[in-house]
């Protein structure tokens, strides 16, 4: 039995699918995929510029202003706001319901731990109104923290450390999951329990696995 006071959940991949390369993003816009822009290294330009989006370092018009660029024109600003927008596609079969077991059957604190940005962030918040957001399944969970308001992101130590003095929670009592192998070493090198989970697979699941593997519920 392993003490968890904490289960921290990575986002994307994990209690939301999301596109995974420009090529499925543009078919999510309903927009063509240039072949120009799908070279490794429009991929390792546009990665870098995502990271620089992630930490709030660039805001949301900045990114789709200089991602346009990258494409030389292909894609307008616009064009790439609606490929952003289109990004994220749906929260996984059974996520919801897996938080909401786990805050009645176990006392541990629970996190949002995302590398996210603005326009994708406040997608989970309610709407003005109050009808609740597109992907609501996180506003269950006790404590969310986003990279691009920390201002640091996944796979850096830093990030790790402001989860645990917001939660107050050692790293050994947290258990964490994530579907990128660097965010899960990164995790277990500050003495975290992490695991990585498979995007492609039943999230929810394997997640419930875990869960009751560490005696958490
Ligand atoms: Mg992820």
């Amino acid at each position: 039995m392993k003490d968890i006071r904490l289960v921290a959940f990575d986002w994307g991949g994990v209690i939301l699918r999301i596109c995974r390369s420009w090529a499925e993003g543009c078919a999510a816009a309903r927009l063509p995929a240039h072949a120009e822009t799908l070279t490794p290294e429009m991929k390792t330009k546009r990665k870098a510029l995502a990271e620089r989006y992630h930490v709030g370092e660039i805001d949301c018009d900045d990114f789709f202003r200089l991602a346009s660029g990258l494409t030389g024109g292909l894609y307008t600003p616009s064009q790439v706001r609606t490929i952003h927008d289109a990004w994220l596609l749906a929260e996984y079969p059974g996520a919801a319901e897996l938080i909401g077991e786990l805050r009645a059957k176990s006392s541990a604190q629970t996190l949002l731990l995302s590398n996210t940005n603005e326009s994708h962030w406040v997608r989970h918040l309610p709407k003005v109104g109050g009808a609740a957001g597109d992907f609501p399944a996180v506003m269950q969970l006790h404590h969310r923290l986003a990279s691009h308001v920390l201002k640091m992101a996944k796979p850096g130590r830093e990030i790790y450390l402001a989860a645990e003095r917001q939660t107050g929670v050692r790293g050994e009592h947290v258990l964490f999951f994530d579907d990128l192998i660097e965010n899960v070493e990164a995790a277990r090198a500050v003495g975290w329990r992490a695991e990585q989970i498979d995007h492609l697979g039943d999230t929810a699941a394997q997640m419930r696995g875990h869960l009751r593997a560490y005696g958490v519920m």
